[in-house]
């Protein structure tokens, strides 16, 4: 249990916070993603109405766990349903809500809608790789059949754009949040109450994604994601020049003959890691070599490729799809593919290198090849082969997943950071620009949040802070 020093609930030890003058009452519950990074779904109930926002599936958990805390709604209504992006910790669970709530609008944007496609039908397949029997014969939601039900629920909402939602008194609008494709921070406005759900965040511009808009403070209540909350110095670097290290590790490798496996997330940083290396090779920055990419990455990037004028993007308006790229052979034809042979990049998911994905696959052969690299470019979760191998100490032998024997580590490994997160002092900032009188920290790890929640109350100490758990009742004014 974290305590701030001015949370009410803390000093109370009820979850319940204290009543102003305000006549509307507008609760709160973490469904998911309460003091962690997880099946991130967020409820607000207003004057008897409910909203949710986002239902994301836990990408460590297994069984009913990895699923967002439904039951805690005990009886209270969802009336209207919001999706901020498509990420699976944040989309993936939609077909699982629409199974106690079957009726309820569902909104997001259109580039989110797009991915949705994508993302769910990916979801929908690992799920008998990652639950029980039992499990998925109560899903009935995310069969090939049942799918597209969930899909034509949802209407566009876009970016730029405010609904008032039938029934509530509540108009909601999207911000551009950055992140990734169609991402949105979402204001919320009740009776003169402001609240601003900031979704994943980014004020910093991407290659691709240009960096968050923010509405107009003060507001009431900031609702806000902490994943870069607490972030060690090394990590904080630019852009920039983790991209000049990047480019100085690809032109040592590929000048040694070796080939370098960049492990990436399908949706966002695959498209960001692929524009900076297509970048840098037009500008002959490094050696025109072949880039491979494939499976369900590749059908991610046409998605972008058709939002080129979002208002999500930077004015960068190139294709993924001018830059040349080499099919990745599917699982049986990883280990025969050219890039043992000829100097090459690929960029393969998973970033985490969850057991069985191409990149966990090809990074067994690639540390043995002392003339090869390994470049991780975001965060790895303790928990995956990917932490392993990125902390990896040369000339040792380590094993990860499900291998049954030990691999020897000869290639180069290094840790680039190009998140897609604000960064610490962003996230302060946009708690700077909102002046909120309360900031709620979601999406974190407990060490994040309480880092966060304390460096806020340093530098705004009259500001309520609080780090709900999920499936408690909060009162947000
Ligand atoms: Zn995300």
């Amino acid at each position: 249990m974290i305590a701030y020093p001015n949370c009410p609930l803390c000093a109370s030890g009820t979850a319940i916070h204290q009543s102003n003058t305000r006549l509307a009452e507008i609760t709160f519950m973490a469904l998911g993603g309460g003091r962690e990074i997880g099946a991130n779904s967020f409820y607000y109930g207003v004057d008897g109405h409910g909203i949710l926002i986002d239902a994301g599936l836990h990408p460590e958990k297994t069984g009913w766990a990895a699923f967002p805390s439904i039951e805690s709604l005990a009886g209270n209504p969802v009336d209207h349903f919001l999706i901020t992006h498509a990420h699976t910790d944040h989309l993936g669970a939609v077909p699982f809500v629409r199974q106690s709530f079957p009726d309820v609008p569902i909104y997001a944007t259109s580039e989110t809608i797009a991915l949705a496609k994508i993302m769910l039908s990916n979801s929908a397949s690992l799920l008998p790789k990652q639950h029980t029997q039992d499990v998925i014969d109560a899903l009935p939601n995310y069969t090939i059949l049942a799918l597209p039900e969930t899909l034509d629920k949802m209407q566009p909402l876009e970016l730029g754009t405010s609904k008032e939602l039938e029934g509530t008194g509540v108009k909601v609008t999207y911000y551009p949040s950055g992140h990734i494709l169609g991402a949105a921070g979402v204001l919320i406005e009740h009776d003169g109450v402001k609240i601003f759900h900031t979704g994943d965040t980014s004020l910093h511009p991407q290659r691709l994604i240009g960096g968050a808009q923010l509405p107009e403070g003060p507001i009431d209540v900031l609702v806000s994601e902490s994943t870069n909350g607490v972030v060690d110095a090394y990590l904080t670097h630019s852009r920039e020049r983790e991209l000049e290290r990047l480019v100085g590790t690809i032109n040592d490798t590929l000048a040694a003959e070796g080939s370098v496996l960049i492990p990436v997330f399908a949706l966002g940083k695959l498209q960001e890691m692929l524009s900076m290396i297509g970048d840098a090779m037009r500008d002959g920055k490094i050696p025109k070599v072949p880039i491979y990419t494939g499976g369900m990455g590749r059908k991610i990037s046409e998605v972008y490729d058709q939002f080129l004028t979002s208002r999500s993007r930077t004015n960068d308006v190139d294709k993924t799809s001018d830059i040349e790229q080499s099919e990745l052979p599917r699982r049986d034809g990883l280990f025969d593919a050219k890039y043992f042979k000829e100097p090459s990049i690929v960029l393969a998911a998973s970033g985490m290198m969850q057991d069985g994905t191409a990149s966990y696959l090809l990074a067994q052969r690639w540390l043995r090849h002392a003339h090869f690299a390994i470049c991780f470019v975001g965060y790895t979760d303790p928990r995956t082969p990917g932490y392993t191998v990125s902390h990896a100490e040369p000339n040792t032998r380590i094993r990860f997943g499900s291998m049954k024997r030990d691999v020897p580590v000869r290639c180069k490994i290094e840790r680039f950071r190009f998140s897609a997160h604000a960064r610490r002092e962003e996230l302060l900032e946009i708690v700077r620009r909102l002046q909120p009188k309360h900031v709620v920290l979601t999406h974190g790890d407990e060490k994040a949040i309480a880092a966060f929640g304390e460096l806020i109350l340093a530098t705004f100490p009259e500001m309520i802070v609080s780090a709900p758990e999920v499936g408690k009742w909060y009162r947000l004014n």
